[in-house]
């Protein structure tokens, strides 16, 4: 798996895994990821839910959204808990909208700007698991520096405990 996603993290730095997103959500990019993705989709095969998206119900709060068939593109969606279905188009969108935010804007701000975006922003709609918190709360960590304020190294601590859960 690490050698399929090579070129890409070499290009953007940054570790992608969903098949869904590469496959359909990043036209722009879809020239690099078609070849290395359309023999394996490598998602859910370590059980780290790393595409996974929260459940859009409210009343759903812990449920995880995930591909029923993982190795079609065009699978639907459903979650683990009430068994909601979405239609893949609508789950690469948020999956797009998500890492279209995280890319240009999140991911290269301020520490404390990162910490505020995870809190009010992304926990409404990706998991803890997903690849996008994961990788914006290894940004913090790498810039949350010995001499930042106590309320950062705090947050800094709880997202070292989270990843490594
Ligand atoms: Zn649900």
């Amino acid at each position: 798996m690490s050698q399929m996603v090579q070129p890409v993290t070499d290009v953007y730095g940054f570790p992608f895994h969903d098949g869904t997103l590469l496959a359909s959500a990043w036209s722009g990019l879809s020239c690099l990821w078609t070849d290395a993705f359309t023999s394996t989709l490598p998602w859910q095969e370590s059980g780290t839910y790393l595409g996974a998206l929260k459940c859009v119900r409210e009343s759903c709060p812990e449920g995880r959204l995930l591909p029923i068939n993982p190795l079609k593109i065009s699978s639907l969606w459903r979650c683990d808990r009430c068994n909601l279905k979405m239609d893949n188009i609508k789950a690469s969108k948020i999956q797009e909208i998500a890492g279209r935010m995280i890319l240009n804007n999140a991911i290269k701000r301020e520490a404390s700007y990162i910490i505020d975006y995870l809190n009010d922003h992304i926990v409404k709609f990706l998991l803890p698991t997903n690849q996008f918190t994961v990788e914006l709360k290894l940004q913090a960590i790498k810039k949350i520096q010995s001499d930042r304020p106590l309320a950062e190294l705090r947050e800094k601590e709880k997202y070292c405990i989270e990843i490594l859960d």
